[in-house]
């Protein structure tokens, strides 16, 4: 037998500080550059989290953030969980609606505010029913808001005790973190992560087969740390002692290609529109990229057009990877296995834009109409999860029975697997178009028309339809020189040799802008809701 050793997320904090003490963490703020290390990182933490303890924030209490990607969020990602508290990372793009729904919900103690977000949170103080304390994080030790009572970050800081001695009992099942999923109908869904978790997720996802971030690494997360842990990449990277990148408020693709440059990243993280975004800003203007050697990109589908793109004519990966903020999130990472150089580049591409292999540790079922499905790339079934770092349940929320059954997760995510084990996201569910009884995959009509010189953004949505029950219709977004050049024809004639004819869209409208969620993904619903109302009017 061997020590029932307990996995935590106090190893990570401390692993850093002992082995790495002189590595960085460089952030963006709204005055300029702030730089340290994980030395003053560790002192920093200590300090907040005796603070925490101060404001009477006991073991299992929810501590929440409104912020952006910088160093005082990474504090707080460390000082609360390893205080005993349940760190809540809150979306800064919910509506008012949400956002006092979760809080009230999650029963949050304390609530740290970025400096630039606390007219957000003022505007919904009269419904936060649990908050006892706001925190705001700033420079300033004089504070002008209407927050009571509210505290000065850096002024806790200060009075912190950097000798605060960190509970030596924390169990590896205790909740560390939580993070709410927008559903399509009603409020937001909670996910509590423990530290076993977040800890076993960290080592998986550091492995050099999966995102492999190392202490070598220089990493920059544009994922937003109040989305699914930012992909648990601050845990991982301090872990491994790698330098962190964090870009601040409001980062645009000038602002990460100005830090790719000047901190010589060579790692960053997004979903699919912000690396469009970059490759539009790299059309204007040239930056130093010989550092950068991968983009990881999930969260939506990569088109292959772009990861192409990206290794042809910048040197650069686009690793793609799948999760869910149920899965903490990550389950596939695509790279091409040792046996499969031998394939024409081209094929490597087409792997290289399937989400990829099962992440060790993690079990998936694949499950269609007729039980489970083939291995060939073509049968269709939906995705069932289970594993270490998957949730069993939504936090106090009765819909939990929809969607964690049998001991599996129902991601609602419909998927292809091949014969060497590569996953293919399909469509979700509710957004696959049904024609006449056969699924239309809109997930490759759009990856596909996003591969024309002329297309900035593509999305394609079912319209109901009297014969066929739904039919295609593409909305696409044209690059600047080309608006009113390129029409539905060319469009269509572009798709026509890659597929069937009846998968070709019915229509195609042009559109100065796709609705995106609050992390940048194609927001369908809205747009179908768009499409429908543009159809009625005419
Ligand atoms: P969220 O919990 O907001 O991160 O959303 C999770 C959902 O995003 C998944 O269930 C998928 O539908 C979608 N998703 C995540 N990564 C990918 C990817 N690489 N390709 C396609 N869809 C993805």
């Amino acid at each position: 037998m061997m020590m029932d050793y307990p996995l935590t997320l106090k190893h990570i904090f401390d692993r850093a500080k002992t082995l790495f003490p002189k590595h960085e963490i460089v952030s963006r703020t709204s005055k300029g550059i702030f730089r340290y290390n994980y030395s003053d990182f560790h002192r920093r933490t200590t300090k907040l989290a005796s603070a925490l303890q101060k404001l009477g924030v006991k073991r299992g209490d929810k501590v929440a953030t409104f912020a952006w990607n910088d160093h005082r969020h990474l504090e707080c990602y460390f000082a609360i969980p390893c205080m005993g508290g349940v760190l809540h990372t809150i979306n800064i793009r919910l509506s008012r609606e949400h956002i006092s729904y979760i809080a009230n919900h999650a029963e949050d103690k304390v609530l740290f505010v970025d400096e630039t977000l606390v007219p957000m949170i003022e505007a919904v103080q009269d419904q936060l029913k649990t908050v006892k304390a706001y925190v705001i994080m700033t420079d300033q030790m004089e504070l002008n808001t209407s927050l009571s009572p509210a505290y000065s970050y850096e002024q806790l800081i200060e009075e912190g005790d950097e000798n605060f001695i960190f509970p030596d009992d924390l169990d590896e099942n205790d909740a560390a973190g939580m993070c709410f999923t927008s559903a399509t109908t009603g409020n937001p869904k909670g996910v509590v992560y423990s530290h076993r978790g977040l800890f076993l997720h960290s080592m998986a996802i550091a492995m050099s087969d999966n995102l492999g971030v190392s202490q070598q690494d220089t990493l920059l997360p544009f994922v937003p740390m109040f989305h699914a842990n930012a992909w648990g990449l601050p845990f991982a990277c301090t872990m491994v002692g790698s330098k962190q990148v964090l870009p601040g408020p409001m980062p645009t693709p000038q602002v990460l290609l100005e830090l790719f440059e000047t901190e010589k990243v060579t790692v960053s993280a997004g979903v699919p529109t912000v690396w469009m975004g970059v490759l539009h800003e790299l059309e204007k203007k040239s930056y130093d990229l010989s550092h950068l050697k991968t983009l990881i990109c999930g969260g939506s589908a990569a088109p292959k057009s772009m990861i192409k793109t990206f290794r042809e004519k910048y040197g650069i990966s686009l690793l793609h990877a799948y999760g869910m903020t149920e899965t903490t999130p990550l389950v596939f990472v695509s790279r091409i296995k040792r046996d499969l150089h031998h394939l024409s580049q081209e094929e490597q591409y087409d792997l290289l834009a399937k989400q990829g292999l099962l992440s060790p540790g993690v079990e998936m079922k694949v499950v269609g109409a007729n039980g489970e499905v083939k291995w060939d790339g073509k049968e269709m079934g939906e995705l069932l999860l289970r594993g270490p770092w998957i949730a069993s349940e939504y936090y106090k929320d009765e819909r939990t029975e929809e969607t964690f059954r049998d001991g599996w997760l129902h991601t609602g995510d419909v998927v292809t697997v091949d014969e060497e084990g590569y996953v293919k996201i399909v469509d979700r569910t509710k957004d696959l178009v049904k024609s006449g009884g056969e699924w239309i995959s809109t997930v490759d009509l759009e990856n596909a028309i996003m591969g024309h010189e002329a297309v900035a953004e593509a999305a394609v949505v079912a319209v109901p339809h009297e014969k066929w029950q739904e039919r295609p219709v593409a909305c696409v977004v044209l690059k600047p020189p080309f608006k009113d050049k390129v029409d539905k024809e060319e469009i269509i004639s572009f798709l026509e040799p890659q597929f069937p004819k009846w998968w070709l869209p019915d229509d195609v409208i042009f559109m100065d802008e796709i609705p995106k969620t609050t992390v940048g993904k194609f927001l369908k619903r809205a747009l179908r809701d768009q499409v429908k109302s543009l159809y009625k009017s005419s």
